[in-house]
């Protein structure tokens, strides 16, 4: 028999970046044995990468911001899908979450008289974003993770052992969730250095796994971005909405090619970089939607006034949310304006001395420099579109982070979870998310272990069935190679179910995945159990096939044009459409299942912070109607 080692903890949170520390931090505060897992190093999740900032209405900068702006300009970025009670908990409580950081120790660039300063960022109608030069989630990471050392320094003094109630597993993957009924009771994974198995048992996860990128091959995320919370989530019961919503950054690097999709901050721009194509023209003033028409300046005088004098001008189409952009760089370059390595050029080399960008932009200047030697004070970058973030993830109670479906016990915070960001999300609007939903999900996993009447218990058929399950693929040591199937995948996820999107090439796409899952289900690994990427990969391969399925069925099904998803055989946004989420579950065959559901309604005094003819843009004419008696 394998052994297998076991743990006993009261919260388990899945991922280490800022969704599972801050987690983690509030349910250790609330008392809970708490257990954090993490697939790569502590401390390198995709949270340390975030450069430009966290998205908060503190009104340091422009003292007329305030959270109704904030979520208003959340509701806009993400086309009106968004559930607008987690837009409206998120604009309420980003301030005092990004204030309490700086009680645990972080520290956040200033403005001349000492306050938090914040940025410009696309789609965002005042500075909002605090940061510390473009290295905000490193911050935000060091600051969580020396606010957990400090907490397992008291523990220590209390109980001799710094882990007696808060313990980081480093380099730890977990495979399956454990249930007991519909209850969860644990979950099972491995050690990744060794290839040891380790089984937590405990009333309550936390899902904070982040993304799903690696499904793409031109993309911002690191190798550990598989799915796997969305596919944990989905095995466990629980539901995924609106899978269809990528975030395709218009900014990552095109080229050298070994680099290609590395993220380009939106700082550059927020900070007055201009998107020019082959021809030298400043292209993004063509792309301005008319939904949007009202706020965007019309020359590029205006534009650059709007730099120092934000009252009396409008904003430059650089800073249109992130979709519009990265829509706007694919058409520049299909039509034949693009650069020799197929994006288009973003520029600050003209627009500021060098030493401003040296201190604005100091990790791109580096950046540029290492990997495609090019110096940004003297050049402009060349730039184009990269997978960067899903909008889609595990439906969740907004209020406390529960997941929805047939499970009980299950949280998710963070990028694995779907809804806060509708259609589109706001650049900011993440690191904001990760620790208002972060701190919800660990108070409220908590309070529901607290209420237990008995603790669920884990069976040994089900841990037996998860380890036949990972160990399968060293079984098969002649079975399909990982890393081929992983190149397909992502050359059906990119070339059929990427930026732009048809009926024809989705169904394609369906059909393929269904051929590709088969191979995965004979997917082999050679070697053994100690430090084995290539097993490793081989147990991903299964969450990212269920996941890109969910996607692909989803944008095959959503007929129109919204935010992160567009259609070139329906290129309009639909008022029907806005009206329909659409949730994934799994079925006891394995296959996805999709159904509508509709959108929950706003509030009366949250609908009034709108102008009727805004609304009337992406509402159904029953619709208005009802919310004219609502806003009353
Ligand atoms: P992550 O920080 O992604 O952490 C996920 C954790 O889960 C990791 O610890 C990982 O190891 C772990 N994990 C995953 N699967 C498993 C498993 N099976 N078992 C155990 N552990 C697992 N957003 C902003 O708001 N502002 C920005 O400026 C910004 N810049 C960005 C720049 C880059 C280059 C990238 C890639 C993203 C950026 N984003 C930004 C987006 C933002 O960083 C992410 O959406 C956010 O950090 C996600 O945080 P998270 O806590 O949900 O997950």
């Amino acid at each position: 028999t394998t052994r297998i080692e076991r743990h006993h903890y009261d919260v388990v949170v899945i991922g280490a970046g800022g969704a599972g520390l801050r987690a983690a931090i509030e349910a250790r505060l609330a008392g809970k044995r708490t257990a954090i897992i993490s697939k790569s190093l502590f401390g390198k999740a995709h949270t340390v990468m975030a450069e430009g900032g966290a998205a908060a209405a503190m009104g340091n900068v422009n003292s007329k911001d305030n959270w109704m702006v904030h979520f208003r300009d959340t509701m806009r970025g993400g086309k009106f899908l968004n559930n607008f009670r987690m837009a409206e908990l998120h604009a309420k409580e980003a301030p005092e979450r990004i204030w309490e950081l700086e009680t645990y120790g972080a520290l956040f660039d200033r403005t001349k008289d000492g306050r938090i300063s914040q940025r410009n960022f696309g789609g965002h109608e005042y500075p909002r974003l605090a940061h510390v030069g473009d290295r905000t989630g490193l911050e935000l990471i060091r600051t969580l993770q020396q606010k957990i050392v400090s907490l397992q320094q008291e523990d220590f003094a209390e109980t001799g052992s710094y882990d007696s109630k808060i313990k980081v597993f480093a380099e730890t993957t977990i495979t399956e969730l454990l249930l007991d009924g519909d209850a969860v009771a644990g979950a099972f994974g491995y050690y990744r250095e060794n290839g040891e198995f380790l089984l937590l048992e405990a009333p309550a996860v936390v899902l904070a796994t982040g993304g799903v990128g690696r499904s793409y091959k031109v993309t911002s995320n690191s190798w550990e971005y598989t799915g796997d919370g969305h596919a944990l989530a989905l095995r466990a019961g629980a539901t995924l909405i609106n899978m269809e919503f990528l975030q395709f950054h218009p900014t990552g690097m095109v080229w050298p090619p070994s680099v290609k999709g590395i993220l380009v901050t939106e700082s550059v721009r927020g900070d007055g970089g201009v998107l020019r194509n082959s021809d030298g023209k400043r292209f993004m003033f063509n792309y301005v939607p008319d939904v949007f028409r009202k706020q965007y300046a019309e020359t590029e005088e205006e534009a650059d006034r709007w730099y120092t004098d934000p009252d009396n001008n409008r904003r430059p189409p650089e800073l249109l949310p992130r979709d519009e952009v990265a829509r706007a760089i694919n058409s520049e370059v299909k039509e034949g304006r693009g650069t020799p390595a197929g994006g288009v050029y973003l520029d600050v080399s003209t627009r500021m001395p060098a030493e401003t960008i040296i201190k604005r932009l100091p990790s791109m200047h580096h950046q540029f420099k290492e990997l495609a030697d090019v110096d940004i004070t003297k050049e402009p970058m060349e730039v184009g579109p990269t997978c960067h973030y899903v909008m889609g993830g595990v439906e969740v109670d907004p209020d406390s982070a529960a997941a929805f479906g047939t499970v009980t016990g299950l949280f998710a915070a963070g990028e694995v979870s779907g809804g806060m960001h509708g259609s589109n999300r706001l650049g900011g609007n993440s690191l904001s998310d990760l620790l208002v939903f972060g701190k919800r999900a660990g108070e409220h996993a908590s309070s529901y272990v607290d209420a237990l009447a008995k603790r669920p218990k884990v069976a040994t058929a089900d841990v037996e069935a998860a380890l036949d399950v990972a160990l399968a693929p060293l079984n098969r040591q002649s079975g399909e190679n990982p890393y081929t199937l992983q190149q397909d995948l992502q050359a059906v996820m990119g070339d059929l179910v990427g930026i732009i999107r048809r009926a024809g090439e989705l169904t394609d796409a369906l059909k393929r995945l269904q051929e590709l899952k088969a191979r995965v289900a004979n997917v082999g690994a050679t070697g053994g159990r100690r430090y084995n990427p290539g097993w490793h990969l081989a147990l991903d391969l299964r969450n990212m096939m269920v996941v890109s399925e969910c996607t692909a069925k989803a944008a095959l099904e959503r007929e129109e044009s919204r935010g992160g998803h567009t259609r070139e055989d329906f290129p309009a946004m639909s008022p029907d459409w806005r009206r329909v989420n659409l949730v994934c579950s799994l079925e006891k065959s394995g296959d996805v299942h999709l159904e509508h559901k509709p959108v929950p309604t706003m509030r009366g005094e949250l609908i009034s912070l709108f102008e009727r003819t805004e609304l009337s843009k992406y509402l159904t004419d029953d619709e208005l109607t009802s919310f004219d008696a609502l806003a009353e």
